[in-house]
């Protein structure tokens, strides 16, 4: 299950703490690094960081979005260390390892970082449907890149050892859509709003991104969004009979 754990690490400027989240993911057990539009190379630095986690670092997957990086992941959470501007589901720490270790079980799951001057946007973390806090100092609340990556990969490894020694007792029977299917029933929504004039052309955003969030919170299953998907479609043929 740890192979299906992403870590994913967007815009990063410096080629070091590349290499020291390699490392910070080895030693518990998770492979796959994805880098969204890195702004340094995995040069000697990284290499030189990484230690004897360079596989990881070279092996890196490199994207150009966070939509590539996460769109067949079925859980999707952003780490932040902002006393949050943007009111969204929140998982502590512990809680967020313990879903990993569940959920990574059944479907791909990844765990976003950001820069390191200016951390994640508010439309990357409107992608994820969890952010997630080390409850830091809070006059500094601000980790290194890769201590952020350490703490966080050391929760997951703590959950799937819990996990392994009960027997894989809480493997969790829900089907959640993947990424992909969420953004593709944004997209429809959005459309069929904009059709029915709920929403404006030269607005869209505000109430876009309330009804991400109303849906992040709910968390539709699979069947749930194909349902919600059904109703957009009949009011679109509505739509075309008049
Ligand atoms: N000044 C930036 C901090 C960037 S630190 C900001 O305001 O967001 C680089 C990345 O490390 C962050 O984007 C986040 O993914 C992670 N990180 C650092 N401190 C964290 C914390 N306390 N909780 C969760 N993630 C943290």
């Amino acid at each position: 299950m740890l192979d299906n754990v992403k870590v994913v690490l967007v815009g990063t400027s410096h080629s070091g703490n590349i290499g020291s989240a390699a490392r910070a993911m080895k030693v518990m057990g998770l492979s796959h690094m994805v880098l969204v539009d890195p702004q340094c190379e995995v040069d000697g630095q990284a290499i030189a960081l990484a230690a004897g986690a360079s596989d990881i670092a070279l092996n890196a997957k490199i994207v150009s979005t966070l939509d590539q990086a996460v769109n067949d992941c079925g859980l999707v959470v952003g780490s932040s260390a902002r006393s949050r501007t943007l009111e969204w589901p929140m998982m502590e720490p512990r809680e967020c390892g313990e879903r990993f270790a569940i959920e990574g079980q059944q479907h791909p799951v990844a765990l976003v970082f950001g820069r390191e001057r200016t951390g994640l946007t508010n439309d990357e973390l409107q992608l994820c449907q969890y952010h997630v806090c080390i409850p830091a100092n809070p006059e500094y609340s601000s980790l290194n890149l890769a201590m952020a990556v350490q703490t966080l990969s050391y929760e997951v490894r703590v959950a799937h050892l819990n996990l392994v020694q009960s027997g894989y007792a809480a493997k969790s029977a829900l089907e959640y859509p993947r990424h992909q299917d969420l953004e593709l029933f944004y997209q429809h929504l959005e459309k069929v709003l904009l059709d029915t004039q709920f929403i404006s052309e030269d607005q869209p955003n505000r109430v876009m991104n309330k009804l991400r969030r109303l849906f992040s919170r709910a968390r539709p299953e699979a069947q749930e969004l194909n349902i919600l998907r059904g109703v957009l479609n009949a009011v679109e043929k509505q739509i075309a009979k008049k």
